[in-house]
């Protein structure tokens, strides 16, 4: 969490919201707490139904929370209606006129806020050069371009100058080409224009790509809230770690701390370590998370881990290997292809594998 209140643009204290339709109480988040930095480009990720969109239109000021404050820049607008806020919506359909031209659907906010004409004017312009779409202005909706769209509803949730920008599944109507180009160019117009961006998604890649910092989010509730190098490198749950990327899943036994770590234990196995937080009980059962890339292979050499090899998947860049421990659990360990000497490795190998102890978490479930 940030303690400097004046760079926090988001404050999420204590919130909560149920919804009741009269057949029974809903709870779509429970007790959320949360600091969003100025400039930050912060993802709210989670699977369908965990409640980013339901914690977004609160923001937004569509929703108002059971329980708990939302303050904008250190101020409750509880009272504020959404278009009266500092805050803007990019909503996952666009929302644009189609029977307008591109000018006029950038220009059209700016009208409803009694703008100046001469201010509308130049703001479009500038707004037009920022998603590059000047060539374009007196197109229609409907002679573009889904990613074009894109562009045009960026450029029209900018153009008042909000302080914060939300952004509901954005890219999710772009094919996979497009949606890799505009994940640049989103965190392009993040950089230049300075705005806060919170950005939900359910795409752990896009996530990691493009954010400050990401919440991962579950039933309601946030989970983590890190770097993307963290969440992905130190998932401190079991769902995170799995919901991320792909990932080994162990069970160990705690051993003894010492300077380098804490001593663990794979069955009757002992060699692996995990940068220890603080003491563990000896004997203390832990679920450890890490990477199939974070696995080193080191041949088929006497060490003290190893691992009988079941299988063998060329991916091109680089190889998967499956393999089970002495105690039956299965590993799985990515190697890349232009790190490999000597002959292949076959099924019923038996192969020494190490993980630098930084690369080791300790799930807290
Ligand atoms: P998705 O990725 O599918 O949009 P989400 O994480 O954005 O999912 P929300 O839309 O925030 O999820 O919904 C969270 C939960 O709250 C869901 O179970 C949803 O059915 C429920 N919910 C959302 N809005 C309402 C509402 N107006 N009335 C009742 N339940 C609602």
């Amino acid at each position: 969490m940030r303690n400097n209140t004046d760079s926090i643009a988001v404050s999420v204290r204590e919130v909560s919201k149920i919804f009741d339709d009269g057949s029974g109480a809903f709870v779509a988040l429970d007790n959320v707490s949360l600091d969003i930095g100025s400039n930050e480009f912060f993802t709210l990720l989670g699977p369908s139904g965990c409640g980013k969109t339901t914690l977004l239109r609160l923001i937004a000021g569509f929703e108002q929370p059971s329980q708990g404050q939302i303050l904008l820049h250190g101020e409750n607008l509880e009272q504020l209606p959404p278009f009266k806020r500092p805050v803007n919506t990019v909503f996952q359909n666009y929302a644009l006129f189609p029977h307008m031209t591109i000018a006029q659907n950038i220009a059209f906010g700016l009208e409803m806020l009694g703008r100046p004409r001469q201010e509308i004017n130049s703001t479009v312009d500038e707004m037009l050069d920022l998603v590059q779409m000047k060539s374009l202005a007196d197109r229609r909706i409907t002679q573009i371009s889904g990613g074009q769209q894109q562009r045009v509803a960026l450029a029209r949730a900018l153009a008042p100058k909000p302080k914060v920008l939300l952004l509901d599944e954005p890219l999710s109507a772009l094919d996979l080409q497009l949606r890799k180009d505009m994940q640049i160019e989103l965190k392009r117009l993040q950089l230049e224009t300075g705005i806060t961006f919170i950005f939900v998604t359910h795409d752990q890649e896009e996530a990691l790509t493009m954010s400050d910092r990401i919440a991962v989010m579950q039933g309601g509730h946030i989970l983590q809230v890190g770097p993307p190098r963290d969440i992905y490198e130190h998932p401190q749950h079991r769902f995170v770690a799995g919901f991320i990327g792909e990932i080994n899943l162990l069970q160990a036994t705690a051993g003894k701390t010492n300077p380098e770590g804490l001593d663990l234990q794979l069955g009757e196995m002992s060699g692996l370590k995990t940068e220890a937080k603080s003491q563990v009980t000896p004997g203390t059962k832990l679920a450890l998370a890490i990477r199939p890339e974070r696995i080193l292979l080191a041949g088929p050499d006497k060490e003290q881990l190893s691992g009988k090899l079941i299988n063998v998947v060329y991916h091109g860049t680089d190889t998967l290997y499956h393999f089970t421990l002495p105690d039956g659990q299965s590993l799985r360990a990515r190697r890349q292809n232009t790190d490999k000497t000597g002959p292949e490795w076959k099924s019923g190998d038996i192969i020494s594998w190490s993980a630098k102890p930084d690369s080791v978490a300790v799930l807290e479930d």
